[in-house]
Parts: C-alpha cells; sequence; structure tokens
C-alpha cells in the first residue's frame, strides 16, 4: 500500500509546459524527497499525485491501479502544506478530527486515532487549545497530525518547514523522519533545501524546469552527480 508510478505525466498551463512528460515509480514505504529551485515544478508534481491538479497527459498509478481520474478523496493520500491551513475557530482536537468526520469514521474510532497521533506528535496537552494558542512548530504537528488520522496509503509534504526558524526546523526535521521510520508509510517530501533533501530521503529527485535531472540515494548524488547542475545543487565536490 503506498506504491506511485507516474507515467508520462505531463503538466501545460496554457500553452507553457510546465512538466515535460515524467516518469518515476515509488515504492511502497519510501521517503522520497523532490528537491530543485524555485519554480522548478515541484509543487505541481505533488499536486498532480494528490489529484488537486489534472494532467494535461499521462497516467498516475497507486499501487498499481490506473488513479488518474480519481478524486483526492479516493486517492488516499494526505497533504501537509507549509501554510498548516488549519481552522482557526476549532480546537486541535477538531481541527484533527475534521477529515475523519468528512469520511464518517464513527466517533469511538476517532477518538482513538486522535489519541494516538496525540501522542506520537507530542500533542496530548494541547487539544482543547485553539490553532492561535500554539507556536509554529505545534501548529505544524497539528497539520501532520490531521494527515496521520486519516491512515494515508501516502503523506505528500509541500515545502512543510518553511516558514519555521532554523533550530525549529532541524527538530521537526527529526520528528519527520522519525514519524517515517515509526510508521514506514510512504512519504514524498518537497523541499527546495538541499540539507533537507540530504538528511532525510532514501531517494531524491533532482528537478529542473520539470524535468528530472537524477534519481538517486544522498550518497549516489554526492558521489556520482551527472551534471554540473546536480553538483551544485546537492553540494558536491565535482
Ligand atoms: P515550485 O513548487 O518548484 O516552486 P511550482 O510547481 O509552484 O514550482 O511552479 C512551476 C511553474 O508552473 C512556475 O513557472 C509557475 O509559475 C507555474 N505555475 C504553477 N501553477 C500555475 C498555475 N495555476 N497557472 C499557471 N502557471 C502555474
Ligand atoms: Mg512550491
Amino acid at each position: 500500500m503506498g506504491q506511485i508510478t507516474l507515467q508520462g505525466v505531463t503538466k501545460r498551463f496554457g500553452e507553457i509546459e510546465v512538466i515535460p512528460p515524467l516518469d518515476l515509480t515509488i515504492e511502497d514505504g519510501e521517503f522520497v524527497v523532490f528537491v530543485g529551485p524555485s519554480g522548478c515544478g515541484k509543487s505541481t508534481l505533488l499536486r498532480l499525485i494528490a489529484g488537486l491538479e489534472d494532467v494535461s497527459d499521462g497516467r498516475i498509478l497507486i499501487d498499481g491501479q490506473d488513479a488518474t481520474e480519481a478524486s483526492p478523496a479516493k486517492r488516499g493520500l494526505a497533504m501537509v502544506f507549509q501554510s498548516y491551513a488549519l481552522y482557526p475557530h476549532m480546537s486541535v482536537r477538531k481541527n484533527i478530527a475534521f477529515p475523519m468526520k468528512m469520511a464518517g469514521v464513527p466517533k469511538a474510532e476517532q477518538d482513538r486515532r486522535i489519541e494516538a497521533a496525540a501522542k506520537a506528535l507530542n500533542l496530548t496537552n494541547y487539544l482543547d487549545r485553539r490553532p492561535g494558542q500554539l507556536s509554529g512548530g505545534q501548529r505544524q504537528r497539528v497539520a501532520i497530525g490531521r494527515a496521520i488520522v486519516r491512515e494515508p496509503a501516502a503523506f505528500l509534504f509541500d515545502e512543510p518547514l518553511s516558514n519555521l526558524d532554523a533550530a525549529l526546523r532541524v527538530g521537526m526535521r527529526l520528528e519527520i523522519s522519525e514519524l517515517h521510520n515509526r510508521l514506514k508509510t510512504t512519504m514524498i517530501y518537497v523541499t527546495h533545501d538541499q540539507v533537507e533533501a540530504m538528511t532525510m530521503a532514501d531517494k531524491i529527485v533532482v528537478l529542473q524546469a520539470g524535468r528530472i535531472e537524477q534519481v538517486g540515494s544522498p550518497l549516489d548524488l554526492y558521489h556520482s552527480p551527472r551534471n554540473v547542475f546536480v553538483a551544485g545543487f546537492i553540494g558536491s565536490p565535482r
């Protein structure tokens, strides 16, 4: 549960081809980082996978099933954004419960999943607060909690830490890595930060202008960058 395959996935906005035909397979349980400069198409690619944007051409398979036309809800993936997108008037508990309520999860099961997520994310003492009463890091944890309780086939993170200060970013990076170790769920993590990519990824996908420049483990890319762009981006000595 959680293999994602892109076959010739293409995205045009009007005349402009933002993603030329792209092939990529993400294996179940992998932590894959999409890295590349601002404007290279990282968010667009994530939104195509999530179903928030329609592909212009190509197919998206989830666990071998064609999901190209499936609604975001049907795909069973959970997206976490940099701008938490929490409901300010609702408590943390209600924010986390919201997607389960929409999906018709029974109340007792909702409570069980909320308690488990709160424990995993150190939010147990904050469940009755509102987002405005939390720090940036805590808000980001609530956003992650809201994704966890959906028990998704994969998590899609779009620069989730870019609004946090440097010290907090390091801590949250570790928390997300630990979460992946614990859940072993596929995670796709978008960042323009090389350090995040190198420290978190099983597999890094380096993008430039919507094209894949190289796919490999952090060590592969560091020791054998395919070209100057990858070398420059990863910071290897070539
Ligand atoms: P990144 O997340 O890597 O910074 P994006 O995926 O946001 O890049 O954007 C890739 C390119 O697609 C950019 O040139 C951007 O201007 C363009 N783009 C993104 N969304 C739209 C849209 N809805 N309409 C037109 N162009 C878009
Ligand atoms: Mg982006």
